[in-house]
């Protein structure tokens, strides 16, 4: 193998997928990177799930179009592993395969009225407003005037944020079309966010806890006696990061505003937890329990229920309780973490083996925790210990590869492979839909339009 450049497939061309395209591209073993994706377009969440009034967040787009440049890299789009190719396909085809394929699902609440018309993953609005081409037949009903969010992380606050933009605000984002009129005209008075733990537990982060603040078409309300801490949280308070003590802070400066008459309010309630969601053929209301705050066998603070609870009519929920990774078809899956089994990214087997040439990176990883730049640092130790392995000769396996055999087997099976032109010539005509507009772009959301447009490159 010492004679020829090592050849990695990498799974998913998200942040993840492309920082360890980037590191294996600039490490001096030479290599050659085949980044496989599913959809006809890459990037990932930053393309698909990234709140579209967030630009300088999708921004790092850019440093993956310069990883995408470099002499090595081929994008292979439109292809599914699992689906065009198997995972034994890939070992067949590569010296080493990394999985960062993200958390595709949402974590279920397992409430009564979970799956009652009008309740929504924040995951799946999340995905049509962002223009992901499986999730535009969906249709938002939006004519109610409470809207509720349950949770208390950054995909909650997205969502919250999005559903109270107002058309100024919304116009020169990429959010779709039929989001843009779903949400200006939508008859929401109110959002109401639940965080099942206290102020102090909020998963979210300053910069995007103080942008509620800002918003042009709605008050920000919070209830001082929603802010009263118990004297677990204040102890946990006085030892926290300093992000925990600003958020903290940002919510104290909201409690103290007066509501300046905004056609909408975003309200933060806390310490309550849905415990039904309600409605006769659809959502009608949401039943709530007061929690307490109790310390667990981890010396966590965790939310126990009270006697307390309360019904509160809405219209539609959307539940932001976080992501969850998938099996991937013939390999191992930690049921409990849902990522991939790994150590520091090698896969690993039940005894704790590793499977030579198997890596992962990115929240399929680690769960889906973090920020776009944690990716980084996640794919570059996936990739050390790659290379580490490509070293030591832990990746030979007799096998002679190179890129015209996975093109003659995606052809044989009539795959119609998206490359890296094909992908510049859609993004190419949405950028160029977009500047009348004074948009970044104006995505294409079907398989069809993205396809064509691809193809005619
Ligand atoms: P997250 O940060 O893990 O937050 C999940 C929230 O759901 C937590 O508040 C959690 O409360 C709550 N929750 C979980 N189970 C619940 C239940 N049964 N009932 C009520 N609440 C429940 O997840 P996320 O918001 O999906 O975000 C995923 C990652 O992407 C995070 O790292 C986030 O920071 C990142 N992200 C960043 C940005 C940004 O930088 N602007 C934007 C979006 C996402 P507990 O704490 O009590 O478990």
């Amino acid at each position: 193998m010492s004679e020829r450049a090592l050849r990695v497939a990498v799974v998913g061309s998200g942040p993840a997928g492309f920082y360890a395209a980037g590191h294996l591209l600039a490490a001096d073993t030479p290599a050659e990177v085949d980044l496989i994706e599913r959809l006809p377009t890459p990037w990932g969440l930053v393309r698909l799930g990234v709140a579209p009034d967030h630009p300088k967040i999708k921004a790092v787009s850019r440093a993956y179009e310069k990883i995408a440049r470099q002499q090595g890299f081929r994008f292979l789009g439109n292809v599914g592993v699992g689906k065009d190719l198997e995972h034994s396909d890939l070992m067949q085809l590569y010296d080493a395969v990394i999985y960062s394929v993200g958390a595709q699902t949402d974590r279920s609440m397992g409430i009564p009225g979970e799956d009652l018309p009008g309740s929504w993953p924040a995951t799946v609005f999340v995905a049509w407003y962002n223009g992901h081409p499986d999730y535009q037949d969906l249709s938002f009903d939006l004519s109610c005037e409470r809207a509720v969010v349950i949770g208390n992380g950054n995909v909650a606050v997205d969502v919250a944020r999005m559903l109270a933009l107002t058309d100024e605000e919304l116009q020169p984002t990429d959010t779709t079309e039929p989001a843009i009129s779903a949400i200006v005209n939508s008859g929401i008075k109110e959002i109401l966010m639940l965080g099942r733990r206290g102020p102090v537990q909020g998963a979210f982060t300053p910069p995007e806890v103080q942008e509620l603040g800002e918003l042009a078409g709605a008050d920000i309300c919070v209830e001082a006696a929603e802010l009263k801490l118990d004297a677990a949280s204040e102890a946990e308070l006085a030892e926290a990061p300093a992000a925990t003590a600003r958020t903290v802070k940002l919510l104290r400066e909201f409690a103290a505003r007066e509501p300046t008459g905004k056609p909408r309010s975003l309200r933060l309630r806390f310490k309550v937890s849905p415990v039904a969601i309600l409605g006769e053929g659809r959502v009608e209301a949401v039943e709530i329990v007061h929690n307490e705050l109790a310390v667990d066998a981890k010396g966590r603070l965790r939310a126990v229920p009270t006697n307390k609870r309360e019904v509160i009519e809405c219209g539609a929920v959307f539940r932001s309780v976080g992501y969850l990774g998938v099996p991937l078809p013939g390999l191992p899956f930690d049921q409990n973490r849902h990522t991939l089994p790994n150590e520091a990214g090698r896969v690993i087997d039940d005894s704790g083996a590793p499977f030579p040439g198997v890596y992962c990176a990115g929240w399929i990883k680690r769960g889906p925790t973090g920020v776009i730049g944690t990716n980084k640092k996640d794919a570059v130790e996936t990739v050390d210990l790659l290379l580490e392995d490509a070293a030591a000769g832990r990746l030979d396996r007799g096998l002679d590869p190179d890129a015209g055999q996975v093109d003659e087997l995606l052809a044989e099976r009539g795959v119609e492979v998206v490359t890296y032109p094909g992908w510049e010539a859609i993004d190419e005509i949405e950028c160029a839909a977009g500047e009348p507009l004074g948009r970044p772009r104006v995505k294409l959301v079907t398989w069809d339009e993205l396809r064509g447009t691809a193809r005619g490159a």
